[in-house]
């Protein structure tokens, strides 16, 4: 079937549905496709809040001065500027459209401490701000009567004479492929944590829409910047918020001690994510780990606190690892969480690309994790991301509607459709082989998690790259169990895995091209920064031999790079 909309996007999570309301406010017509229900998106799994100056005495300055400085200087600042400036009058209208934010004794909306933040700046529902949110903007969606192709996989986008014109899609229910006509299509599909294993990230998270976009030319931005949370469970990789340190936990080490004082004096256990990994992991290498892991100590902030403003994590630590937060300290070590790289977009969400990416793609835009507007350049802070979801989610929703108004419908073919049949035909046709997609997926996230982590060098990351070589060639003679039209997760599942592939090889590669360390990026061969050679963002471009890789210039307003200390 053909399906036409002025405005597509590609997720529901909170970036595409804030997009959706946004569109739809200017009165276009708008719809949303995507692979799982609404409220099954990943950011259902945010914890710990969303960042805002809004109180008396912060300022947005501190705020976007903050993020530069998490960012360790990559970060766009006339982007960052924009998420600090608008950010107090989005959590005012969140809390308009009915997200309960946590409340002080005096009836004040109440915050927490978040890492390398200068001020507590974080709003919150007690550890399930995402889920909060997310039911908000889902529920305003159905307000706005946008309808949304629950379960259809977006496979391509329709690129044609120069411009994005909508997308390809299976329909999980009956296994057929859809042609989308639009005339701007907002990607806003999430981030890649499954290329590592574990990761703290759902399963969907595949970085599927950065592979359709750099199919079609888009160019990955900073791409070696994958976030380690500093405390995630050992057994399945899921996360402890990092609101527990903001409420006042301790990180100690097996003697004992608060270890932090050692790498970070002022901030402690609140120095920012990139810090409090890589002096986690330096205690475990050092030989003063326990099992792998370091300790989370909740123990003195009480029952009481932790029953209400913690009870998810506490839940967690009792379910996945048996330990009572209430009474015991519970063993959390540095994991994949998320991905500051993604598709090269402006602060309206517009896809950028060409000559030093200074040309935007016609009708396509990218927000959310799978975008790269560079607001957390080498390290997020956290509690940033899901304010980035609603200030970019409305800024390009805004901008996409007022483009579509001015196009016309094009007359779009089904030649798209017919390449991704064929190859899906294909994948189904072929026989049964030793190799499976798991076998392949497990064997992808073990590499990515052993040579692309906490710290990095020469000899890992080529391992990687070689690694990720031959997976995609062994990717080429995989067979599928499942041979059905109806529900095939199994083809689906492959399809991740193509896309993540391609993903990985970009991260690797940009992790080997850039010869510095910064933020998340840590080169032990090259342990410093760089500010010389290296103040540059990485762009990798597809060619038919693998990633393309430049550099382009970072955007500078007001903050000169400086040491960055905690
Ligand atoms: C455990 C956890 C806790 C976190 N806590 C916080 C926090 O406290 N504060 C904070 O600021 N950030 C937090 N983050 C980060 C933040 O939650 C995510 O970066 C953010 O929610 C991503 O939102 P999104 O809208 O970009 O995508 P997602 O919410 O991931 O949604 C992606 C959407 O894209 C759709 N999709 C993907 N591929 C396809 C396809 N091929 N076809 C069709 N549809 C597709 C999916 O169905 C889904 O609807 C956390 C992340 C995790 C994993």
């Amino acid at each position: 079937m053909v399906f036409e909309h002025d405005v597509l996007i590609i997720g529901a999570g909170l970036a595409g549905l804030r997009a959706g309301i946004e569109a739809k406010r200017k009165g276009v017509d708008v719809a949303i496709l995507t692979k799982v229900y609404p409220v099954r998106s990943h950011t259902n799994a945010a914890q710990g809040g969303i960042n805002a100056s809004l109180d008396e005495g912060d300022s947005w300055e501190s705020h976007a001065y903050d993020t530069v400085k998490g960012s360790d200087y990559l970060g766009d600042q006339d982007a960052i500027e924009i998420l600090a400036q608008e950010a107090p009058s989005d959590i005012i209208e969140l809390e308009h459209m009915g997200v309960i934010f946590n409340r002080d004794e005096e009836g004040r909306l109440g915050t927490r401490a978040f890492g390398g933040a200068s001020h507590a700046r974080t709003y919150f529902v007690a550890d399930i701000t995402g889920q909060a949110l997310l039911h908000v903007g889902y529920e305003q969606s159905l307000k706005y009567k946008i309808p949304t192709y629950n379960e259809f996989f977006a496979t391509s986008l329709i690129y044609e004479d120069g411009a994005v014109k909508g997308c390809v899609a299976i329909e999980m229910r009956t296994g057929e492929l859809h042609v989308f006509k639009a005339k701007a299509v907002i990607i806003a599909s999430g981030g890649v944590g499954r290329a590592f294993e574990p990761s703290t990230n759902a399963l969907i998270c595949t970085g599927d829409g950065m592979a359709l976009a750099y199919r079609v030319g888009a160019p990955l931005m900073d791409m070696e910047m994958v976030q380690y949370h500093p405390t995630t469970l050992p057994s399945n990789g899921a996360l402890l918020t990092e609101g527990a340190r903001g409420e006042g936990a301790y990180l100690v080490n097996s003697n004992g001690d608060r270890f932090m004082s050692t790498y970070a004096p002022n901030m402690l256990e609140l120095a920012s994510r990139d810090v409090v990994s890589r002096s986690e992991q330096t205690e475990i290498n050092a030989g003063r780990g326990i099992d792998g892991c370091v300790m989370l100590d909740c123990r003195h902030l009480g029952a009481d606190l932790i029953h209400s403003k913690l009870r998810q994590i506490w839940e967690l630590a009792r379910d996945f690892s048996g330990v009572d937060l209430v009474t015991e300290p519970c063993p959390v070590r540095p994991g994949m969480h998320y991905i500051m790289g993604g598709i090269k977009a402006n602060f309206n969400g517009q896809v950028k690309w060409g000559e030093s990416a200074g040309q935007s793609v016609p009708g396509l835009y990218a927000i959310g994790e799978t975008s790269c507007i560079s607001i957390h350049g080498g390290n997020r802070l956290g509690a940033n991301s899901l304010l980035e979801l609603v200030v970019f989610g409305r800024r390009s929703g805004l901008h996409a509607a007022e483009y579509a108004m001015t196009q016309k419908h094009a007359n779009v073919g089904e030649s798209r459709a017919e390449i991704d049949r064929k190859k899906i035909t294909a994948l189904l046709e072929r026989p049964q082989a030793s190799d499976m997609v798991g076998k392949l997926r497990m064997e992808l996230g073990d590499t990515m998690n052993q040579h692309v982590a906490v710290f990095r060098d020469e000899a890992g990351l080529k391992t990687a790259v070689a690694k990720v070589k031959e997976l995609k060639q062994r990717y080429q003679g995989i067979g599928l169990q499942n041979k059905g039209k109806v529900f095939n997760t199994n083809l689906l599942s492959a399809l991740e895995l193509e896309n993540m592939l391609d993903v990985a090889e970009v991260i690797t590669e940009s992790a080997l091209y850039r010869k510095e360390s910064r933020g998340a990026q840590f080169r032990t061969d090259y342990p410093e920064r760089n500010d010389a050679e290296w103040l540059k963002h990485t762009l990798a471009f597809q060619t038919d031999s693998g990633p393309r890789l430049d550099a382009l210039e970072v955007t500078i307003t007001k903050w000169q790079p400086q040491k960055r200390t905690y």
